[in-house]
């Protein structure tokens, strides 16, 4: 999620020329010029009335300006004070940036280079360094994640049972129930989430595993088991839980949607724990979301968000067996 820019001033070239040259008159004062004088622009001056009235100076360090210098927005630099104190710093390395740069979803602009050599952190997209994340990890599975995120992500089960309930709350709020209340939640590894999933995507962040026990043709009991990627920011991990419980939904009520429908139903879960929230980070995986050209993920959501928009929750619910 990366835009760039282009950021240029203009360099300029001074042409002063000292001459002892033939009588003329000094543009400034319009008396008669004898021996050394200067030319800016075409027109001579005398010495001291170029220096005190006609030579540029800096706006930054309001000296004069002898050669080159910068011109930006009207206003004219020396070169050094320009590369100094008028040029914008690179978020990660401090240096000046000038030409082409990015800036990216939290606003931190840098040199193009950086994003070559540095790692993105899967959650948040940042350029995983010093300067911009605290540092950061490399997970076992190989996620890269960065130090901002790590600060909330969910490592074992001390924080499960308040999601549970907070995302249930907000699934009935929104008139969706019947989510049975003890459903086991495991937290894996991304490999192990392939695994389970039977899928490569590593667009994967949970999985809802489905079990009917049936006798003699009757349903005698039906189970779910939801996983979910470990290390996931608080917020992100009940996104993925909001998702993984409307799947349970889905199973409870016995509809068997299209892939697309069925995925972009379950992301309106995350949706949902995403407006709930006023973080920029939920503004980021929103934003995401709404981008994403997957199939099932991206395109089944951003149709299920609108028929949400359109109907509501009610209506909505109540025609979802239309789309098995
Ligand atoms: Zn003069
Ligand atoms: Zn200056
Ligand atoms: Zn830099
Ligand atoms: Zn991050
Ligand atoms: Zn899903």
């Amino acid at each position: 999620m990366f835009g760039s820019r282009l950021k240029l001033s203009l360099l300029i070239f001074l042409s002063v020329f000292s001459i002892l040259g033939a009588q003329s008159k000094c543009s400034y004062c319009s008396k008669p010029i004898t021996g050394t004088y200067l030319t800016s622009d075409g027109k001579a001056y005398h010495e001291d009335c170029y220096r005190d009235h006609i030579q540029p100076r800096c706006d930054y360090c309001k000296k004069p300006i002898d050669g080159p210098y910068n011109l930006l927005d009207g206003k004219k630099y020396h070169s050094s004070c320009y590369r100094d104190h008028i040029l914008a710093k690179c978020d990660i390395c401090d240096t000046p940036i000038e030409g082409i740069y990015v800036t990216d979803f939290w606003n931190n602009s840098f040199h193009k280079y950086h994003t070559e050599d540095l790692h993105e952190c899967f959650t948040c997209g940042r350029l995983i360094c010093q300067n911009l994340t605290f540092g950061g990890y490399i997970l076992e599975d190989g996620r890269n994640l960065c130090g901002i995120c790590n600060e909330t992500a969910v490592t074992d089960d001390f924080l499960l049972e308040a999601s549970l309930t907070y995302v249930t709350r907000l699934l009935n709020y929104n008139g969706i129930y019947g989510i049975p209340k003890d459903i086991p939640v495991t937290l894996v590894d991304a490999n192990t989430l392939k695994r389970l999933a039977h899928s490569q995507s590593d667009a994967m962040h949970g999985f809802t595993d489905q079990n009917i026990q049936t006798l003699s043709g009757k349903v005698i009991s039906k189970k779910s088991h939801i996983y979910i990627l470990s290390h996931l920011p608080l917020l992100m991990f009940r996104a993925v839980l909001a998702h993984e419980l409307l799947h349970v939904y889905l199973f409870e009520s016995n509809l068997d949607l299209k892939p697309d429908m069925r995925e972009g139903f379950c992301n309106l879960g995350s949706e949902m724990v995403y407006l709930n929230d006023n973080s920029e980070y939920a503004r980021f995986r929103l934003t995401n979301m709404k981008a994403s050209k997957d199939p099932d993920y991206g395109i089944g959501y951003q149709k299920m968000s609108k028929l949400l928009e359109k109907w509501g929750w009610t209506y909505l619910l109540g025609t979802l067996d239309k789309f098995q």
